[in-house]
């Protein structure tokens, strides 16, 4: 390199012991720097070479940390922090129908707002820098992103349930096409279209949310072969399994992502690998309400992209993406019968590329040049993370996400050593305590 070349600008140097890159190459980099420019990666490499090259406005030294790419939450529904431990260990239809509906029957565009942005810390606290939400109100699930400075993915939810005080479709489809417009040109929010499931939406509803997601370029999601019994009531009410009857409505897609995929058999494989479809694998919430092992393995072999999803708080009971990549590898391990199952560079790859991919949002999910500056960084020296031998394994099967010392998302920093840096958490933590004994009588 000559000397005489001038040093190149860039807003921030961030230098670690170690970066997980999750690059093409699946680099690990030792001593190693990012420099990041107007919210993206610029560079990434050896410090020293970084340093020689550029001329940053601010350099932060996080010393003995690992950074990681911000790991992506691919389904969920953030509110529903205002309902944890309101009711564990029943079925899913009893904790649905007599503990959760009841309670969002009596929700208010504050309570989403609070209850969203509690959702925020904690995934900000554990590393994750990008959710999908799928819940209500999204007007008050944007303002809580928003001021959390998190990227996301904010769906309409789409019921034919008037009955049960949910918004007809019809009202729900014009407010997914109002949210589409409102986050146009929108850099960390997108608008996306979830119709709950085929047990709660009639068939035209369900065609009528694909083809709002084609018209309009917005990722379709929805819940998806959870259980074996919803493939047997869906064969009893329209004839086919639950994943051919979303073809034969048009649902499948590479711009579906399915919501955890857990009673699939060859041919639903076969067609999710087909159609380009995705699935995110929500392995604590399917095993605390005994829905099954998700076929995982299989899906990853017949090319179906897999991300991770913590599900709602309410069924999981926590949005922590480290403890949820643990589970899948262990829960894979058990459903297969052989340790070799899910190891955990794959596990890794779901959590951050596989899920960016999911998301349709694929240049998330990887440090590398020209990526948004969306990571977190742990601290190395925690007991737990001693004495490194491999950055990968202790992400997947050491680290608690405790570890986590600072959260960036497009280069701005937005949690650092426990404090939440862009809104009151104090205040949120008073607010939300007030609006959960609302809600829920408590
Ligand atoms: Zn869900």
């Amino acid at each position: 390199m000559e000397n005489a070349t001038a040093p190149l600008p860039c807003d921030v140097l961030v230098t670690a012991a170690v970066v997980v890159t999750q690059n093409d190459a699946r680099e690990v980099l030792r001593d190693a720097a990012l420099a990041i420019t107007d919210g993206r990666v610029s560079a990434v490499g050896p410090r020293a070479q970084l340093a020689a090259v550029y001329a940053p406005a601010e350099t932060l030294d996080l010393g003995e940390a690992m950074v990681l790419p911000g790991l992506i939450n691919s389904h969920g529904h953030a509110a529903m922090t205002l309902f944890r431990g309101l009711c564990d260990d029943e079925t899913l239809s009893v904790w649905l129908s007599q503990h959760i509906w009841p309670a969002e029957a009596k929700l208010t565009a504050e309570a989403v707002r609070q209850g969203t942005l509690l959702a925020c810390a904690e995934m900000l606290a554990s590393g994750t820098t990008c959710f999908l939400d799928a819940y209500f109100y999204n007007d008050a699930a944007v303002a809580a992103a928003e001021a959390a400075g998190i990227r996301g993915v904010i769906c309409q939810g789409v019921f034919d349930m008037e009955s049960a005080g949910f918004k007809s479709a019809n009202a729900s489809l014009a407010e997914g096409a109002a949210l589409a417009d409102q986050l146009a040109g929108n850099d960390r929010l997108r608008a996306a279209v979830f119709p709950h499931a085929v047990y709660t939406c009639r068939r035209d509803t369900l065609e009528r949310c694909a083809a709002l997601a084609r018209e309009r370029g917005l990722l379709l999601s929805t819940h998806a072969a959870e259980t074996a019994r919803e493939n047997d009531d869906c064969l009893n009410a329209n004839g086919k399994r639950v994943i051919p009857y979303l073809q034969e409505l048009g649902m499948l897609s590479p711009h579906t992502l399915l919501a955890h995929g857990v009673a699939l058999n060859e041919s639903d494989i076969a067609l999710l690998a087909a159609s380009g479809t995705s699935v995110s694998h929500c392995p604590k919430s399917n095993m605390k309400l005994a829905s099954g092992i998700a076929p995982v393995q299989a899906l990853r072999r017949a090319g179906v992209t897999v991300g991770l999803g913590t599900d709602g708080p309410a069924s999981n009971n926590a949005l922590n993406l480290f403890s949820e990549m643990s589970f899948a590898a262990l829960l894979q391990k058990v459903g297969t019968g052989d340790p070799t199952a899910l190891e955990a560079g794959a596990v890794l790859d779901m959590a951050t590329r596989d899920g960016a991919a999911a998301l349709g949002w694929p240049e998330l999910g990887r440090l590398a040049p020209g990526a948004p500056a969306d990571l977190c960084a742990l601290d190395l020296t925690r007991p737990a993370l001693r004495p490194g031998l491999d950055p990968v394994s202790d992400t997947v099967y050491a680290a608690s996400g405790g570890e986590v010392v600072l959260t960036m998302v497009a280069g701005r920093v937005l949690y650092h050593d426990g404090a939440f840096l862009t809104f009151d958490y104090e205040k949120l933590r008073r607010d939300v305590a007030d609006t959960a004994a609302r809600l829920t009588g408590r």
